[in-house]
């Protein structure tokens, strides 16, 4: 693979594409970023992960520098420049290169980046059996503090998680969120299926608010799926009939265990499967 990667319009091998030490996104996290899936040389959403780009930029008072036209062009072209049809695209914009403090208006010039590149998911044998899930002690952001809906590119919180569920021999761990509630996992969404409804936390439970998860929540309202967004407890995933979780990435698997707890029969249910096989379905149109 040829991989030219952008930035501010120009394409770079991946030696020579390079940024400032001193940029923000560096020096603090200071930026945002997307996480975007390319199916049969087409992008997924990319208009929904656009939006929720520039509403995270927004919501950080980081004005991107073109319009949402022109990055839809941009990244269209990166994608048939780097020639793949089933692939993964970072995308990210950060505040851009400053002063050595804090204030983001000594920045100038953000950096709008992306990174087309094959993706790796989960080892096959955890789509085909389920995965275990782990309870992390670190909790998500406080939404008041630093909303999860921004996906910046401060993802400490997630990745200490991620460590904790690693430690565990887990590859994904289940993130509480300040109430003591389920709010989802640390780059992935969580559902569980009780009888017959499919039930996933609701955005004010301090959760970023997935592509994926809203693409399944359609597919399961088109197939007369009852849904549910309402707050979740630990008790309620251990005494689920299903679980699964869902994202870019990831796509749509099944948890299977959480904290040794075996969740329905311990295997992927069937509503898991049914919208799994939906999910692909609507990717390959
Ligand atoms: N939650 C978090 C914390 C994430 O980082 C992600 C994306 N990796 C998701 C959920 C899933 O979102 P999406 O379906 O848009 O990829």
């Amino acid at each position: 693979m040829n991989q030219q990667i952008y930035i501010n319009g120009e394409y770079f091998s991946k030696e020579n594409a390079k940024i400032s030490v001193y940029d923000h996104g560096l020096l603090y996290g200071d930026g945002v970023f997307e996480g975007l899936r390319i199916y049969g040389g087409k992008v997924f959403r990319l208009r929904e992960h656009l939006i929720r780009l520039w509403e995270s930029a927004s919501s950080i008072g980081l004005q991107i520098p073109i319009t949402i036209e022109q990055l839809t062009k941009d990244t269209n072209d990166c994608v048939a420049r780097n020639e793949i049809d089933e692939g993964y695209i970072r995308m990210v914009v950060t505040r851009g290169s400053g002063a050595l403090g804090l204030d983001p208006h000594r920045c100038s010039n953000p950096q709008i980046i992306i990174i087309v590149d094959r993706i790796t998911l989960y080892p096959a044998e955890l789509y085909e059996n389920g995965l275990d899930l782990v309870t992390a002690a670190t909790i998500r952001n406080h939404p008041a503090a630093l909303s999860p809906r921004i996906k910046s590119l401060n993802y400490l919180n997630n990745i200490m998680a991620k460590v904790e569920g690693l430690k565990a021999g887990c590859v994904e761990a289940l993130m509480m969120n300040h109430k003591g509630e389920v709010a989802e996992c640390t780059g992935d969404n969580i559902f569980i299926v009780k009888h017959g409804k499919l039930i996933t936390p609701p955005i004010d439970a301090g959760i970023l608010e997935g592509i994926t998860r809203n693409a399944v929540l359609e597919l399961a309202r088109e197939a007369g799926i009852e849904t549910v967004e309402a707050p979740l407890t630990r008790h309620d995933i251990y005494t689920a009939d299903e679980c699964f979780l869902t994202g870019s990435a990831a796509e749509v698997i099944a948890a299977v265990k959480l904290d040794d707890r075996v969740i329905g029969n311990g295997k992927p249910g069937p509503m898991t499967n049914q919208l799994n096989e939906a999910f692909r379905k609507l990717v390959r149109k």
